[in-house]
């Protein structure tokens, strides 16, 4: 079973280094973790057998710099490296550095990510192995006015792309040809910023696009399978969200000629270990043998890659440690099987009702249930953050079933007894997926998630009453349970000498904070046993009565609803059915948290981010709803609005500056006001 690697060092952190170093303990590996400072308590150090401290919390600091981690590599004795995939799993400087310091990359040989690292020549390639490219141009021409040109001549809609993108950045769909020239600008600063190179390509943007993947293979003695597809259409702004094996739709003879294009492609590069050919599909045509087009390879192991391992049973993690130690590929194509159906989720820390902002904070709570057909994969535990640093996603639920069917069915159910308090989180938005009958029935393409956020309740929804309720009476025990400990009287929480205690029809009152904004809650009752009622005036909820808050302690109260205390007395995270609503206790002596009123000139940064456009300066006149400036965080560009119409009074930040959630950037005087 053990490969003749020994030990490994896995650059990288969260869900993919423990699931890498997963699979190296089982071949009988030592495992060495590296570390940011952000990182230092973080699951993936804990469970490697050593780890090493490698710089501060940004990643071009710390999981970026190959110099460190390679000497760390030659300190720890590291046989090999594994890159996982972001940071350096495709950087041809770090896999020809790890070959240099005489040390195993895993992954494939410099020469194949070289070629396929950028899109334009990638693309140029595969046309000439005879594998089937988006039509478009890929030259080297960039000339915004030949770009154009280029558009026109292509037809719109065309998709702009930057040729060293990776993650959905720097790209840009175009309709019309008045929006090009913006379009351009965006993806090219995207482009720049991210990846240091702002070159682009512009391809036909195919309508009704499914995304399909076929997972490749390739050993040193020139061996080269697939294992099958992937469809990943299930993406926003470019981003996977659930990916299932087999593609719907599938049948013998497309599989049978992608599968010939995608281990044509990886031969062209002779490649080495896990790699992913990427194709588009016009949706709108069903699949074809000849409607499918080379998109990109990714020269790594995928986000996705368990649902390849739950329809072949195969552990690719093994598989690529195999190859990486120089030995054949252990399976040869004929004796792969595809077994059942498989689908991932991936769960991430963001706001789904408001723009699918990234969040960040302390995992106050986080379940995941165990069940039949499901795998869980995540890096973090209840207790630890989720940093502002990196990407935000909290895990991975796949599951595997005998039919599509009942593998979304376990899905959606896995969900659905998924527990996550603090960051808010799109559990809710997933299960809203899983259970949409288009989906249900297939019918979906790329587009499906951006023309359905309504349904799928990714809009902004009113307050949840019934849960600030809850959130109130449990503020409220907390709050006379604390009283209580510190009183030298009975054992009834209401025989305190404060406004809580309350003859006759015990009415008692707590203000709390519900997103910023302060609602007063009035209960009538006992606070122990049934029969309360709660009073919400300004949410209009009347004498509901309410039941159910048994526990003095946090705990679940219903089988659909948690509600989940902070120790000490202080924010209370009301779950209903995955979605979060968080009751602060109001402090009238403490800093005033009720949001500025609407239009007073204030344009406050979204999250935690990087400034990387300002528009105007002190003097300037802004119409209401105009562009100010754009604020990037976690793979994605938010374009912030003057709130009311004035002349900017102050910018309190600088382009490229990093900014803090709700830091004020921009003041605006109003008109109203002078
Ligand atoms: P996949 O197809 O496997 O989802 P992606 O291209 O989306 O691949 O990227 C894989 C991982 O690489 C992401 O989950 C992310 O961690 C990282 N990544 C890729 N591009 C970026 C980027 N521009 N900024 C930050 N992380 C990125
Ligand atoms: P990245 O490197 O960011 O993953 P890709 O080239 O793989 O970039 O494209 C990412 C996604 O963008 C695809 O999964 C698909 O949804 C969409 N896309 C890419 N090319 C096209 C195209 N020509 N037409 C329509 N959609 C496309
Ligand atoms: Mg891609």
């Amino acid at each position: 079973m053990a490969t003749s690697l020994r030990s490994v060092l896995i650059a990288n952190r969260g869900e993919i280094a423990c699931r890498i170093m997963r699979t190296a303990k089982k071949l009988g590996m030592h495992t060495i973790a590296v570390y940011s400072e952000a990182d230092a308590h973080a699951q993936h150090v804990k469970q490697a057998d050593e780890a090493y401290l490698i710089g501060p919390a940004p990643a071009r600091e710390s999981y970026l710099v190959a110099d460190k981690i390679i000497a760390v590599a030659k300190q720890a004795k590291a046989d090999c490296i594994h890159p996982g995939y972001g940071f350096l799993s495709e950087n041809v400087d770090f896999a020809q550095a790890c070959a240099d310091a005489g040390i195993v990359f895993v992954g494939p040989p410099p020469s194949a990510i070289r070629a396929m690292g950028l899109k334009d020549g990638a693309k140029a390639l595969m046309q000439k192995a005879g594998v089937p490219v988006v039509p478009g141009y890929h030259g080297a021409e960039q000339d915004a006015h030949f770009l154009a040109a280029q558009a026109e001549a292509i037809s719109y809609p065309v998709l702009i792309k930057a040729v060293a993108g990776g993650g959905g950045k720097g790209m840009r769909r175009v309709d019309a040809a008045a929006d090009f020239a913006a379009a351009l600008e965006g993806a090219q600063r995207e482009a720049q910023s991210a990846f240091g190179n702002s070159h682009v390509l512009i391809e036909k943007y195919i309508l009704a696009p499914r995304h399909i993947e076929m997972q490749v293979f390739g050993d040193a003695h020139g061996n080269a399978i697939h294992l099958f597809e992937r469809d990943c259409s299930l993406q926003r702004r470019h981003q996977k969200v659930i990916e299932e094996a087999p593609a719907p739709g599938m049948t013998p003879e497309v599989r049978a000629a992608m599968g010939k294009a995608a281990v044509d492609a990886a031969r062209a590069v002779g490649y080495q270990g896990a790699g992913t050919i990427e194709f588009i599909v016009d949706g709108s045509k069903g699949l074809r043998a000849d409607g499918f087009y080379f998109m990109e390879m990714n020269t790594r192991l995928q986000v996705e890659h368990p649902v390849t391992e739950a329809i072949t049973g195969l552990d690719l993690v093994a598989l690529q440690f195999r190859v990486a130690a120089g030995e054949p590929l252990p399976v040869k194509q004929e004796d792969i099987r595809c077994t059942g159906h498989a689908f991932e989720a991936r769960l991430y820390a963001e706001d789904p009702e408001n723009g699918f902002l990234p969040q960040a904070g302390k995992l106050w709570s986080l379940h995941f249930p165990t069940a039949p057909g499901l795998r869980v994969d995540t890096g973090v535990a209840m207790g630890d953050e989720v940093t502002p640093f990196y990407d935000p996603m909290i895990a991975k639920l796949i599951t595997h079933g005998a039919t599509r069917q009942e593998a979304l069915t376990r899905l959606a159910q896995a969900l659905k007894k998924t527990t996550v308090a603090g960051p808010k989180c799109n559990v809710r938005f997933l299960r809203a997926l899983c259970e949409a009958p288009a989906f249900r029935d297939e019918q979906f393409d790329t587009g499906f998630i951006d023309r359905n956020l309504t349904e799928l309740g990714a809009v902004t929804r009113e307050i949840n009453a019934a849960s600030v309720a809850r959130g109130a009476v449990f503020a409220m025990k907390q709050k006379v349970h604390d009283l209580h400990k510190k009183s030298p009287f009975g054992h009834d929480p209401w025989n305190v000498s404060d406004g809580f205690a309350l003859t006759g029809p015990r009415r008692s009152s707590l203000a709390v904070l519900v997103e910023g904004k302060r609602v007063d809650a009035v209960l009538t009752g006992s606070l122990e046993g049934a029969g309360q009622s709660v009073t919400i005036p300004s949410l209009h909820y009347d004498h509901v009565t309410y039941l159910g808050l048994h526990k003095a302690q946090p705990d679940m109260i219903a089988s659909d609803c948690h509600v989940i205390g902070i120790p000490g007395g202080g924010t209370v995270f009301v779950l209903d059915d995955g979605q979060q609503t968080t009751v602060v206790p109001f402090d009238p002596l403490g800093v005033d948290y009720e949001h500025e009123g609407e239009g007073d000139g204030t344009v406050t940064s979204p999250m935690h981010g990087k400034l990387v456009a300002l528009f105007v300066k002190p003097g300037d006149k802004v119409e209401k709803g105009q562009r100010v400036a754009i604020v990037e965080a976690m793979k994605m560009e938010h374009t912030l609005v003057a709130p009311s119409a004035g002349v900017v009074s102050d910018v309190a930040a600088a382009e490229g500056q990093q900014v803090a959630q709700d830091a004020r950037l921009i003041t605006i005087h109003t008109e109203e006001a002078s």
